[in-house]
């Protein structure tokens, strides 16, 4: 088992592995505002509209 957590991005669903707290820069870029969607392209975001 790897060390898989959840981005810390509020609406995001997609999974971050290592040491990285955010899976994408988008992510991170909008850790401080609550978007409708997640803007990060990940397939695990955009398939759960
Ligand atoms: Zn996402
Ligand atoms: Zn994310």
């Amino acid at each position: 088992m790897s060390d898989v957590k959840k981005c810390a991005h509020e609406l995001c669903s997609c999974t971050v592995s290592g040491k990285d707290k955010y899976c994408s820069q988008s992510c991170e870029d909008n850790k401080g505002i609550t978007q409708l969607t997640c803007d990060c392209k990940h397939p695990e975001c955009s398939s759960k509209l």
